[in-house]
């Protein structure tokens, strides 16, 4: 299902404009207007669902499949030599467009751009428990 206001629904339409990189029945792949760097492509399901949480687990893998040739595609059409994939699910993980999206962002050695500071747990216990709590959540159906 489409949705009126749902920028990214409007592009599926043609409504408005975007850089087409690939496309199939379901996916659609399109430069990113506000690039990390040249080449920063976004795909996307054709079908509005907001983000991984109300994804359909065959639509995911359909969307997953699309990651690899188009990734391939952007280090050769940019000469980057990495790419990250990212996915920002909720407004306090960075999500602004709220038709889900993974970004695919071109790298290249020494690039500089930082995406994931780590902060070591203060001991194993503690890592033990967060993993216990998710565990449970999981038992839960949570
Ligand atoms: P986010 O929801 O934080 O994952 O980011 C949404 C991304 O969509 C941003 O990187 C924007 O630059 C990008 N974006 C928003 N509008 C358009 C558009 N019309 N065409 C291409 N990219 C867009
Ligand atoms: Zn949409």
């Amino acid at each position: 299902m489409d949705h009126a206001d749902c920028i990214f629904c409007k592009i599926v339409r043609g409504e408005i404009p975007c850089a087409k990189v690939y496309e199939t029945d379901e996916v659609l792949a399109f430069l990113d207007i506000a690039p990390v760097a040249p080449g920063h492509a976004l795909v996307i399901p054709k079908a509005h669902h907001v983000n991984l949480f109300d994804l359909p687990e065959a639509l995911g893998g359909r969307l997953f499949a699309a990651l690899a040739p188009v990734a391939a595609a952007i280090q050769a059409a940019t000469g980057a030599t990495g790419i990250n994939v990212q996915m920002n699910n909720n407004a306090a993980a960075g999500q602004v467009v709220f038709h889900a999206h993974l970004h695919l962002i071109p790298r290249r050695e020494g690039d500089g751009l930082r995406l994931w500071p780590g902060h070591p747990y203060a001991d194993a216990a503690a890592m033990e428990a967060m993993a216990q709590a998710v565990r449970q959540a999981i038992a839960s159906g949570r």
